[in-house]
């Protein structure tokens, strides 16, 4: 009976207080939550996790040893992804953030990139440590959360593998240099990203995620001192791609 109460308390609600599709702002029917079905099949799927060598693996041709580049979704001005981008950074909507992150985790498992058994528990994984690209702590403290530790979440509890969002942080919150020399770079990158907690990436191939990517600055820049920092391989996955 409570549970018959509740289906009709939730009903009720929904009908006073409907919740909208994040994409298409349409009301969202029983079951949906944040984007609409059809919003769901209709999302600009890159499928790079299906070409190892793809347009952003190529960012990162002659910079840096990247295993595995990976973008959920194109990103587009205007677009269906901006809407959902916008949501999770400006409207605070973070649980957006971590049911496109589990998507994504079971899209990358479905294609054989983390390894789970019969009992769920992780066997034998392609990465064995998430973790998402800091914000610097002003930029935290004045959005309230990191927007890359919510993909980061859905990520690790579809792809069985954890995530830690303490173990790097940002120094500085200018963006990276693209147009420097290679020891410039180097000095650059030590001063931007530090890893703080060695343990957690020592010898591991560590799956470093953002919400989009551009330019692949950032994320190089993070890369290379995951690597300086003795990390054995370093792949990257973000949540869109500007394309
Ligand atoms: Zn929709």
């Amino acid at each position: 009976m409570k549970k018959l109460a509740d289906t009709l308390l939730g009903d009720f609600l929904a009908l006073i207080f409907p919740e909208f599709c994040a994409c298409c702002n349409e009301s969202l029917l029983k079951g949906e939550t944040q984007i609409c079905t059809k919003c769901r099949y209709d999302l600009p799927i890159t499928n790079y996790h299906l070409h190892r060598q793809n347009i952003l693996s190529q960012r990162f041709w002659g910079k840096l040893p990247i295993e595995y580049a990976f973008a959920y979704l194109k990103f587009t001005k205007g677009g269906k992804v901006q809407k959902i981008l916008h949501d999770l950074k400006y409207n605070g909507n973070q649980e957006i953030g971590i049911m496109l992150g589990k998507w994504y985790g079971q899209i990358l498992v479905d294609a054989g990139l983390a390894k789970l058994d019969a009992n769920e528990v992780a066997k034998e994984q392609v990465f064995q440590v998430i973790l998402p690209i800091p914000l610097h702590k002003a930029k935290l403290r004045k959005r309230g959360f990191n927007q890359s530790d919510c993909f980061a979440e859905g990520l690790s509890s579809t792809m069985g593998i954890p995530w830690h969002s303490d173990a790097l942080k940002r120094n500085k919150a200018t963006k990276t240099q693209t147009r420097k020399g290679r020891m410039e770079r180097w000095q650059n990158v030590e001063n931007i990203f530090e890893v703080t907690s060695h343990e957690v990436i020592e010898d591991k191939h560590v799956l470093l995620v953002d919400d989009v990517v551009t330019t692949g600055s950032t994320l190089e820049a993070c890369a290379q001192a995951i690597l300086n920092a003795g990390a054995a391989k370093i792949s990257i996955a973000t949540l869109a791609v500007a394309v």
